[in-house]
This record gives structure tokens, sequence and C-alpha cells, in this order.
């Protein structure tokens, strides 16, 4: 099995049946399982490497299982689910995938199996039930760069797109507005036109910050805010003042409560990349938050302009 970098990307995600988050005991066994049903699997792990808990469990001879193990010795809101469960893997399923593997074991005391070896063979027996051409492992991917690339990836994706438009906000009231603020710049047709255009355009930025709106109620709700709290807020504009605001395009200072010379031309150099990098501050509060657009090029008109949906 490659042991790689990210495999996940917007292009091979959807020849994915299950994605499954920790390389941990749990993870690798359902990825064994799922993979050996013929599932295709991508099993993301933020460490650099497997199961890293299990080679230290046991005194680094993994405690694997336990002769006596029962529904009595497990706490849980529901105990029938133990019941069920212990019932469907038994103690003596876990001992003959050891031996399977060839692992040799002994018994402690009371009823406890631990490896005669180490617990690396428990980790190896692991990643081997993980079929190779059904199951790939990636270390070193957290759930977060997962989601983020995948965001990022899309933008940088759209229709003509020549540059992926970046917002980061920082001094936001909080993290709900600064998401808004972002939002607002990058879905701006006047500052991705700017954009386009190689435009350092600070005025277009300011006039979209000044329009954004906090995302509807619903929104809200999902990303956990109380249903009172988001009612309230849904949807209202964000509140700014002009005096405490600070822009930065491509590096470079731009707006600072009041416009800041700067050197035009470098500046519209400086943004003829792929990735252009819109940083503002708005000196209200700790809130913070990202959004990705594009920019808006003539193709993305003339194939939305020519066909209907
Ligand atoms: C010192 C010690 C000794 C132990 N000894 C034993 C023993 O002998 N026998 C026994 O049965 N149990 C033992 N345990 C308990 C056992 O190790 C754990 O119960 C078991 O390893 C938990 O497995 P898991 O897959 O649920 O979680 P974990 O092993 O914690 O796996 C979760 C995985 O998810 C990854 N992850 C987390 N966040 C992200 C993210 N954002 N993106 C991507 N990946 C992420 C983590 O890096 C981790 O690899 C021991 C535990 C310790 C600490």
């Amino acid at each position: 099995m490659a042991i790689s970098g990210c495999v996940i990307n917007a292009a091979c995600v959807s020849e994915l049946d299950v994605i499954i988050l920790g390389a941990g005991a749990a993870g690798l066994y359902c990825a064994g399982q799922a993979g050996q049903r013929g599932l295709r699997v991508a099993l993301l792990e933020k460490a650099d490497a497997p199961g890293k808990k299990i080679l230290i469990s046991g005194g680094g001879r993994c405690n694997f299982t336990n002769l006596g193990s029962g529904p009595g010795n497990y706490l849980s809101a529901n105990p029938h689910f133990a019941k069920s469960a212990l019932a469907r893997y038994t103690p003596a399923d876990f001992i003959a995938l050891v031996e399977k593997h060839g692992i040799a074991w002994h018994e402690k005391t009371l009823g406890q199996l631990f490896c005669d070896g180490s617990a690396k063979q428990i980790v190896a027996m692991l990643l081997a039930e993980c079929p190779a051409d059904t199951v790939k492992l990636s270390c070193e991917v957290e759930v977060e760069a997962v989601a983020r690339s995948l965001a990022q990836q899309q933008a940088a994706d759209g229709e003509g797109a020549n540059s992926l438009l970046t917002c980061q906000v920082s001094g936001a009231t909080d993290d709900i507005e600064a998401r808004a603020l972002a939002r607002a710049v990058v879905q701006s047709s006047l500052v991705k036109a700017a954009i386009h255009g190689r435009d350092p355009n600070w005025g277009r930025i300011a006039g979209a910050l000044g329009n954004a709106q906090i995302a509807d109620d619903v929104v809200l709700e999902m990303v956990g805010v109380p249903p009172d709290a988001a009612r309230t807020r849904g949807g209202r504009r964000v509140d700014l003042d002009p005096s405490r605001v600070r822009i930065a395009i491509a590096g470079t200072e731009v707006f600072a409560g009041l416009p800041v010379p700067f050197d035009t031309g470098a500046v519209s150099a400086s943004m003829a990349t792929d990735e252009v990098l819109i940083r503002v501050d708005v000196g209200q509060g700790t809130g913070t938050g990202e959004a990705f657009g594009c920019d808006l090029s003539e193709e993305y008109v003339i194939e939305n302009s020519e066909y209907s949906t």
C-alpha cells in the first residue's frame, strides 16, 4: 500500500465510495472491512504514520483482546449496542485474525492476550488487511486541510478562471462576521473583474465589504449557532468602521483607514499569478474567516451565455 501525500482532489473524490478520517485502530479496521467488500476507500491520517496509539498500547506489546470481555465490561448510553457488537465479533474472531497473520501471543493475568513480539505486528496486520487496490492510505492529511483544499480547487476550477482569489479577514467581531466579509469580497463581480484585469482596486474591495451580509439563519444553525441567535443575526448587514479597515492586495497594503500611496504597476505585476491574496483587517475584534473565488474573465461570460439550463 502506498503511503503518500494527499490523494483527495476534486477530480478523484467522485471515484471514492468511502472516506475514513483517522488511521487509528478503528479507522484501519473499518478500511480493511470496506476495502475487502470492494469499496474504494481513502483513509486519511493527520499523523506521519498510521496506528501510533496501537504502538504504545500494552507497553509496546498490545493487549489485543481479553478472553473474558463481555457486554458488562462496557459503559454505554445504549447497553444493547455492546451486546450486539460483541455477539457479531468475539475475542475468538480477533484471535483467529492474529493467528492468520502468524503473530505469536501469550496470555497474561485475567485473560489478557498480548503479542509475544511487538505492537508493530498488530499495525502491520491491520495494514495488510487493507487491500492495496481498494484502500489508499494518506498520512499527514488533516481533515480541515482536505476540506480547505477541495474548496480551493473548486474555486480555481471556475469556468474561464485564470487565478484563484483568496480573501482572508481578521479583526472581525466574530468568525461569522469575518466569513461574511470574506465571502462578500470573493463574490463581488467588480472585485473579480478587477482581479482579472490585475487592477489593485481597493475601492471595489471596500465597497464589497460595505455590502457584506451575514449568512441566512439556516446556515448559521448548521454551524452551531443557537436557533434564536441565528434568527436575530441571519441576513443582517455587517457593521464596519471604515477608519479601522486595512486592506492589502498581493502582499501590499493599499488602504489603512485612508488610501495608502503605493506603486500601482508593481502591485499589478504581483497580481499576475495563479493565486491573488486579499487580506483585510477590520479592527473590531478577534474573528477570522477565509473565502475562495476566482477572477471573472471574458471566457466565463462566453461559456455561460452560450447555453441555457
Ligand atoms: C498508553 C496507552 C496504552 C494502551 N494500551 C491498550 C492495550 O494494551 N489494549 C487496548 O485494547 N487498548 C489500549 N489502549 C487504548 C487503545 O490504544 C485505544 O482505545 C485505541 O487505540 C483507540 O483507537 P481509535 O481508532 O478509536 O482512536 P485513535 O487511535 O486515537 O485514532 C484516531 C486517529 O485519528 C487521527 N486524527 C485525529 N484527528 C484527525 C484529523 N483532524 N484529521 C485526520 N486524522 C485525524 C489521529 O491521529 C489518530 O491516528 C491504550 C492507550 C494508551 C494511550
